[in-house]
């Protein structure tokens, strides 16, 4: 039985009941909101990772994206990333390698991991067909279920599937005149080659019940990916993207009348003044399902600094409705990432989690606390409330002040110090 048939039939299971812990809400509240299909709870039944519950009234959570290239192709790298990306706190992990022995490489990592682990099945479909046909548009239909069969049997969590893209989305882009930043979606982009190439439906929309039964067995959870998302701020929100947001909006409502716990994806590249339009169009749609995005990255001129530029975007959209949202590197656009580009952007991704939190679940004790702290220049309590707390250390004993209780912004004119001295006297 999948989380969600038990919610359905008023059980609170174990990792209901881990999530309300986590949470902070009660069990019954996690039960009812897995039952109507706003919150999931990854965990592929063979593999049973940390219960991370996704969706309205939770955290927002953070992925982190590893994998191989066709270029770079070094497990030991991966592994390491995927082991700094938990320890740094991603709540779940994304396997998307594409070089080199694919079944081992997803095996490896997760094996390394204790996070829900998910992937993209569409680039070992892709990479096997290149590798056995010559070509990705010559996969043959079935090689598309049974990529989804062996990675559900090796224990992944939750698959981003392609399904809401179909020769009507095709037909949409094509009529608006293309993209200035054209498909971006490596998925997106391998499913419309092999439709048009083939004259034929994505086999991922047509048999969508094969889908779900596949992914039903294990309790993976069905990421449906956003094949059309907007690789260029002045494409986002388009007709072609919203023509597959709703495709996946009742996809949605079909995998919860099945059993199959299910998500939502977003874009991709959105300018600020865009993105609350598009959480809310996106929770309104799909009747509050939970939503992942990747970013959004609201500009496109800071290539090596998307880590950043994606905190603006991620940091609205947690505001607005995002419920998981995938970190940026500083490598984004420009290469495949490297151990300490995942450190950063995690962390990165983490502080918009946060500040959007703020707000939205209207959590603020730790920055009341951290204010006091800073006005009373207790600096071992600023350490300890400070998050990343090793940078915190590493720049205050690198320029150590003369007087121990300021720093040496100011020095001697403290302003906190004189104004506080100001106030005692006073007392
Ligand atoms: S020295 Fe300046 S920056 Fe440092 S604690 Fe005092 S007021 Fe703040």
């Amino acid at each position: 039985m999948t989380q969600l048939e038990a919610a359905k039939k008023g059980i609170i299971t174990p990792r209901m009941k881990a999530v309300s812990e986590m949470e902070g809400l009660s069990a019954e509240e996690i039960r009812d909101k897995v039952a109507c299909g706003r919150v999931v709870i990854m965990g592929n039944t063979l593999r049973n990772p940390v219960p991370v519950g996704i969706g309205e009234g939770l955290r927002t959570k953070v992925n982190a994206s590893i994998g191989t290239s066709t270029d770079i192709v070094n497990f030991d790298m991966e592994e390491e990333k995927a082991k700094i990306a938990q320890e740094e706190g991603a709540d779940t992990l994304m396997e998307l390698s594409t070089g080199g022995d694919l079944d081992r490489i997803r095996r490896k990592i997760l094996k390394a991991v204790t996070i829900p682990v998910g992937t993209v099945p569409l680039y070992q479909v892709a990479a096997e067909a290149i590798k056995r046909y010559g070509a990705i548009v010559k996969a043959p239909e079935e090689l598309f279920f049974e990529v989804l069969e062996r990675q559900v049997e090796d224990g992944v969590d939750f698959m981003a599937v392609h399904c809401g893209i179909n020769r009507l989305s095709v037909e949409r882009l094509r009529k608006q005149g293309y993209r200035v930043g054209g498909l971006v979606s490596r998925g997106g982009a391998f499913l419309v080659a092999w439709m048009e190439y083939n004259n034929a439906e994505n086999p991922y929309y047509e048999k969508f019940d094969r889908v779900l039964e596949i992914l039903k067995k294990r309790d993976v959870v069905l990421s449906l990916g956003n094949g059309m998302r907007s690789g260029a701020v002045h494409d986002s929100n388009d007709r072609a993207q919203v023509q597959e947001l709703i495709i996946n909006c009742e996809l949605h409502e079909e995998a919860l009348r099945y059993g199959v716990q299910s998500m939502v994806e977003g874009p991709g590249h959105i300018p600020l003044d865009e993105i609350e339009m598009n959480m809310k169009l996106a929770k309104k749609l799909s009747g509050n399902a939970p939503y992942y995005v990747l970013g959004p990255v609201p500009t496109d001129v800071f290539p090596g600094y998307d880590h950043i530029t994606s905190v603006a975007g991620a940091s609205l959209a947690s505001w607005y409705g995002a419920d998981l949202i995938c970190y940026l590197t500083p490598a984004e656009h420009i290469a495949l990432p490297f151990p300490d580009d995942v450190r950063i952007g995690v962390r990165c991704a983490k502080i918009a989690a946060y500040m959007g939190d703020m707000i939205k679940l209207n959590r603020r004790e730790r920055d009341l606390e951290m204010a006091a702290a800073r006005k009373n220049l207790d600096w071992a309590k600023q350490f300890e409330l400070s998050v990343y707390s090793d940078e915190f250390k590493k720049i205050r004993s690198t320029r150590p002040p003369e007087a121990p209780d300021t720093c040496t912004m100011c020095g001697n004119l403290c302003a906190l110090k004189a104004v506080k001295r100001m106030f005692e006297d006073e007392k």
